[in-house]
């Protein structure tokens, strides 16, 4: 270990370390555009220039090692003149393009022109002018314009993904970032180079001028594309998602999530499909009906079967806490054998970097939470046999692409009775003769379970009465003209939606159970008491990374392969 001083703190380091890395370390910000923990070191950008006592000329912080003793200063007079000199360099070519950049209010080159510019240019010709739209590939545009020739995003196609899609074309004032000739940036992880970019150069063909990001609300969760479970970001305008980005987490994802996570893990909850309230079949047709009547209803129905003819299907898409009040129903309310979940997987869809072929966030969660069956013979295969022998009669499902396992929906055909907990409609709930309203995963809180055994939390971002209870009551800000009650991101509740272990609750204590889940937390409170993994776990200790769970990965083998059809989009 070697002692330096950086701006009057004494900090213990390793020689290898760089000073910019023994800053952040200990607590101290060195202002930087090129320079990324994730990225090799290009030292382009000069802005984290310090200086450093005995050196004759400021140095970078990104590329100087540490050497014992060594005493640095980032605020001082020359480091700070040196930072001012270099953003006015930067600026002299940069558009005056705030106003109508997606990147304003989360640009680097803005925060810093206002934290470490003096404020005026002396440059008073034409600025450079360049290409404002090009399509480096089908998800990224590049404004060449506002480009500060940082090369984040080329170094990110080469050391992170290795596949060097980018690199800099001319030289001097007129260098550019460009594909090969007849080559775009379409990589599975393409989009990953928008968030890199410090600058608005780069932006997301999707979310390109939908919203500016101070009209969003942000709130941390995982991406439920893949058994990955990226952190993220969801960016909420008016209760409708409009993107996600990466949230860093060292254990899962890195900085990065892949551009099929981004696009399509959350189009299902802004989509036109959502079921709002719980509806009833009556007289062949869905009646919306309240869900004092739809649990009544249901209850009713199930009582005029046998235990041994009801089988419950639950979703590798629900939360752990759904999984484990789903499962206590099957097993201590309805007494049936038969249960299970429905798998999605992808064959070959698979890398070495982030993407799973198995397209559910919560397989091994819902096992953890006692959501399999007690043999294989009352597992899917044993229920899809029952239902063809007319042993199994009533079925409740809590997967909405449910349609989508060929071979089930087929015996579901022959189904007396099927209660679906759907979010979307689809062809199970045409099927269906009770469809209880499900919340997605962007409006309920728990906890899911990776393929690494990782569990990490959910938070809920779009507004249904759900998250009203869970943020401790919806709290209207403003009225809009009609009187609509409307949060202070203009959200207002979309639907009266319910978690899968919320409407288990329910019906569990029209049949006479006393459950006392009120909240998330509640069952997972439980969960911890009686499953070993989790004993020295809470939503505290899981905190906004997650944790490891000890012990062996819970089974989660998918045996089926039965579709091609993307789980999320169907197409
Ligand atoms: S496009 Fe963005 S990330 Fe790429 S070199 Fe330019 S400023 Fe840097
Ligand atoms: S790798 Fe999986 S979890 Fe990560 S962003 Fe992609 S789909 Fe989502």
């Amino acid at each position: 270990m070697i002692t330096v001083t950086i701006d009057g703190k004494s900090i213990q380091t390793e020689p290898t370390k760089t000073i910019i890395d023994a800053a952040f370390e200990n607590g101290l910000y060195v202002p930087h555009f090129c320079w990324h923990p994730a990225l090799s070191i290009s030292g382009n950008c000069r802005m984290c220039l310090v200086e450093v006592e005995k050196m004759p000329k400021q140095v970078i912080a990104c590329s100087t090692l540490c050497m014992d003793g060594m005493v640095v200063h980032i605020n001082s007079e020359k480091a700070v003149e040196a930072r001012a000199a270099v953003m006015e360099f930067i600026l002299i070519n940069h558009p005056l393009d705030c106003p109508i950049c997606d990147e304003a209010g989360e640009c680097k080159l803005q925060d810093y022109a206002y934290r470490f510019s003096v404020g005026e240019s002396r440059f008073d010709e034409e600025k450079n002018h360049n290409m404002k739209r090009t399509a480096l590939g089908p998800r990224v545009m590049f404004d060449a314009e506002r480009c500060i020739s940082c090369s984040r995003c080329i170094r990110f196609c080469e050391d992170v993904v290795g596949d060097p899609q980018l690199t800099f074309v001319q030289r001097g004032d007129r260098v550019t970032v460009a594909t090969f000739p007849g080559k775009q940036l379409d990589s599975p992880y393409s989009m990953n180079v928008i968030d890199v970019c410090p600058v608005g150069a780069l932006t997301n063909t999707d979310f390109r001028f939908k919203a500016r990001a101070w009209d969003m609300s942000k709130t941390p969760s995982i991406c439920t594309g893949c058994a990955r479970g990226c952190n993220t970001n969801i960016w909420v305008r008016q209760n409708d998602i409009l993107r996600l980005t990466p949230r860093e987490n060292q254990d899962v994802n890195n900085f990065w999530m892949c551009d099929a996570g981004r696009l399509e893990s959350w189009r299902d909850v802004n989509a036109g499909t959502r079921v709002k309230q719980p509806m009833l079949r009556r007289d062949g047709v869905h009646v919306p009906v309240t869900w004092d009547e739809a649990l009544a209803s249901v209850v009713s129905d199930l009582k005029g079967y046998a235990k041994q003819q009801i089988a419950v299907i639950g979703s590798p898409f629900d939360t752990c806490e759904d999984a484990w009040v789903l499962q206590r129903f099957a097993r201590e309310i309805l007494h049936t054998p038969y249960l299970d979940l429905l798998p999605h997987t992808l064959p070959g869809d698979e890398d070495a970097f982030l993407l799973r072929a198995d397209k559910t966030p919560n397989t091994a969660g819902a096992r953890l939470a006692g959501l399999a069956p007690q043999d294989a013979a009352h597992g899917l295969d044993g229920i899809i046999a029952a239902l063809e022998q007319g042993i199994v009669k009533a079925v409740i499902v809590t997967d909405h692409r449910a349609a989508m396992h060929a071979e089930f929906f087929r015996a579901l055909a022959r189904a007396e009775l099927v209660i679906a907990f759907v979010s979307n409609t689809s062809a199970l709930t045409e099927r269906a003769d009770a469809v209880l309203a499900s919340s997605t995963f962007a409006e309920k809180g728990g906890t899911m379970v990776n393929f690494q055994s990782h569990m990490q939390l959910l938070n809920p971002a779009v507004l249904t009465m759900e998250r009203e209870r869970w943020m401790g009551g919806f709290q209207p800000s403003r009225l809009d003209t009609f009187g609509t009650e409307f949060d202070r991101w203009g959200r207002i509740p979309r639907m009266d939606s319910r978690p899968t272990w919320k409407i288990a609750t329910a019906l569990a204590r029209v049949l006479g159970a006393k459950w006392k889940f009120e909240h998330a937390e509640d069952v997972f409170d439980e969960m911890a008491q009686k499953i070993p993994a989790l004993h020295a776990h809470s939503y505290d200790t899981l905190g906004r990374a997650g944790r490891r769970l000890e012990g062996p990965a819970p089974a989660h083998a998918l045996p089926y392969v039965y579709s091609d059809v993307h789980p999320r989009s169907g197409q």
